[in-house]
This record gives C-alpha cells, sequence and structure tokens, in this order.
C-alpha cells in the first residue's frame, strides 16, 4: 500500500523511477538484476529523511541498499539526498513495511536495519513495533537463514521490548550496547532522530540480532 497524502510529492517520486522503483511488486526476486551486480542488499525500515541510508551507501559501496518509507511527504527528503548524491547502491521505496513479502522474494534482502522506529508505548499497539513478533516472521520470510536485524533506537521500553521479542523468537543477539556513543563502537553512521536525540544528551541503544536456521 501507498500512502498518497500530497500530489506534489507523487508527480517528484514519478519523475525519478531510477531512484524510487516504480511497481515495485515486478522487482520482487529482481533487485539483484535492478541494482546491476550480486553485492548483498540492505533494506531500511522506516528510513524518514534518508540521512542514515544515504551515508551508509556512501560508506560501503559493495553493498546495495534499500530505504523504506511510507510517507510521500517524508520520502521526497531522502529522494533529494539521493539526487544530490546520486549514488548507484541505493533505491528507495514508498510502500507500507508490514507488505515487505509484496516486494521481496526468500533470501534476497540479507540485513534489515530498524532506526528509532515509532516506539508505540501503549501496550495496546505492542503489535505495531517494527520488531513485534509478526514483523520478525516477516523479516524473517525475505532472508537467508542467518540474516540479520540491526536495531538502534533513544527508548529504553522499546529496546527492551525488542531484545525480548529477538530472544523469545529464538534470535541469536550478536551485539547490545546501552550507550553506543560511549560503547567505543566504530563506523556508526546517525540517523536524523539520533542526531536530535543525542544532542539532547540521550543514550543511544544499540543491537544485533541474528536469525537462526530452523531445523
Ligand atoms: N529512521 C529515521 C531516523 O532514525 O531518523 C526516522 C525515524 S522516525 C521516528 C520513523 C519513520 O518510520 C517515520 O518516517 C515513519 O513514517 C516510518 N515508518 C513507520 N512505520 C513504517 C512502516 N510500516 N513502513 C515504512 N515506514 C514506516
Amino acid at each position: 500500500m501507498r500512502l498518497r497524502n500530497k500530489p506534489w510529492a507523487r508527480e517528484k517520486i514519478n519523475a525519478y523511477p531510477q531512484y524510487i522503483t516504480p511497481q515495485p511488486e515486478g522487482a520482487k526476486g529482481r533487485w539483484n538484476e535492478i541494482f546491476g551486480n550480486d553485492n548483498p542488499i540492505h533494506i531500511e525500515v522506516g528510513t524518514g529523511k534518508g540521512q542514515f541510508v544515504t551515508g551508509m551507501a556512501k560508506q560501503n559501496p559493495h553493498i546495495n541498499y534499500i530505504g523504506i518509507e511510507m510517507y510521500e511527504s517524508v520520502i521526497i527528503t531522502a529522494l533529494d539526498r539521493l539526487i544530490e548524491a546520486d549514488l548507484p547502491n541505493l533505491k528507495l521505496l514508498d510502500v507500507d513495511g508490514a507488505e515487505l513479502i509484496n516486494y521481496f522474494e526468500k533470501g534476497e534482502v540479507s540485513r534489515v536495519y530498524l532506526n528509532f522506529s515509532d516506539p508505540w508505548p501503549k501496550t495496546r499497539h505492542a503489535k505495531r513495533r517494527l520488531t513485534y513478533k509478526t514483523f520478525l516472521s516477516l523479516y524473517e520470510s525475505i532472508m537467508p537463514d542467518e540474516g540479520e536485524i540491526h536495531f538502534k533506537t533513544d527508548n529504553q521500553g522499546l529496546f527492551e521490548f525488542s531484545l525480548k521479542s529477538f530472544s523469545e523468537y529464538g534470535m541469536l543477539l550478536n551485539f547490545v550496547s546501552l550507550d553506543l556513543h560511549n560503547s567505543g563502537y566504530e563506523g556508526n553512521v546517525m540517523t536524523e532522530y539520533e542526531e536530535k536525540f543525542s544532542a539532547k544528551g540521550q543514550r543511544i541503544y544499540r543491537s544485533e540480532a541474528k536469525f537462526q536456521p530452523r531445523t
């Protein structure tokens, strides 16, 4: 599903099919062909204005990145960044991350990034959190056996919930930091929200979790 909220945003998106893949259902199973190489594909769900995914694509030219953002009025800022940077290894998708299965084949995506996902703090909204078990199952369905989820947030409650969710799903935690910016971790690419929250003195939490082969 595409959320159409600003006609001018739609027009701009339509003008750049080389960056925001039109009719992405038709790209399912063809992403390596679209990128023109066999490099791994990493996606960010909820890419916002695209600072992270653009920075990652610049830093890692041998990885293909796809930034997924469901609001057209937001993704056009990411589009502006991409137009300026003109990176061959980055595409954007204006779709709902809850429908990833429509756009990717099993094994097509080797890593999912979730950065500062909406926390949905009310218990009755837990199913909307992008680390809820139904979302983990969705990510697993488009990744190889040992696909990874790399997650950052400033929200302690969401971080605690997510670690429990990864663990209950049977994922292996390879990395956990309760204070990323003071952890000595190198190569961090900041997101917009990360810059905003860390400037206010908030701690940034980060984890890497890996799916385990089903026996
Ligand atoms: N990742 C960016 C950052 O760290 O600066 C943006 C964080 S912002 C809090 C969360 C973003 O995720 C919003 O732009 C929102 O529209 C997007 N989002 C939330 N749920 C989504 C979904 N199911 N599919 C695609 N985008 C989604």
